[in-house]
């Protein structure tokens, strides 16, 4: 059960201490893009989006986007916000997860994903060892397959809020 429940639960990609998290050691944050970073559809980039990742950048963070989505939509998330990326990442699978690390040679200990479903980006990070970080979806709308995963997501978040787990939208950090 406990390979769900994130090891940070903030509101959003805005309301994360990290500086704390750079405390603790973490230098690579991935970003989960659709309802973490942008709603979903939008082909538009807010402002205080990208003045969130210049700031860290400027705090020593590494970061790249680690999205299940298309080439296309990781390729303009890249563009806008001036990051790597990988698409197609199949979480909550961990081989696209494990290649990345092997590639960029972070420890365990030093890398943080932030997503916003505990079924696909918690479950992966957590089934690799990594930090996990769960923000609030930015908006409701899903595609199709999310909003599959949106159903099981909450019958799962009712089993764990029974075990005293996880609640939804008492965050901490
Ligand atoms: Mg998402």
């Amino acid at each position: 059960m406990e390979k769900y429940v994130p090891d940070i639960y903030q509101k959003s990609i805005y309301t994360l201490d990290y500086s704390k998290l750079l405390s603790k050691g973490i230098k690579c944050i991935l970003f989960d893009i659709d309802n973490t970073l942008a709603p979903m559809h939008y082909t538009e980039v807010s402002d205080k989006t990208k003045e969130l990742i210049i700031s860290l950048k400027q705090k020593g963070f590494k970061v790249y986007l680690f999205s299940n989505g298309p080439k296309r939509r990781v390729i303009f998330f890249e563009q806008a916000l001036g990051v790597k990326g990988v698409y197609f990442a199949f979480k909550p699978f961990q081989s696209k997860l494990k290649k990345f690390i092997k590639q960029t040679g972070f420890a365990l200990e030093e890398i943080a994903l932030v997503g916003d479903q505990i079924l696909t980006d918690v479950l992966a990070g957590n089934k690799v060892g990594i930090t996990t970080i769960l923000v609030t979806p930015v908006s409701n709308k899903d595609h199709l397959p999310t909003k599959i995963i949106r159903f099981l997501e909450n019958r799962k978040m009712k089993k764990l809020n029974k075990k005293n787990l996880f609640t939804k939208g008492e965050y901490y950090d």
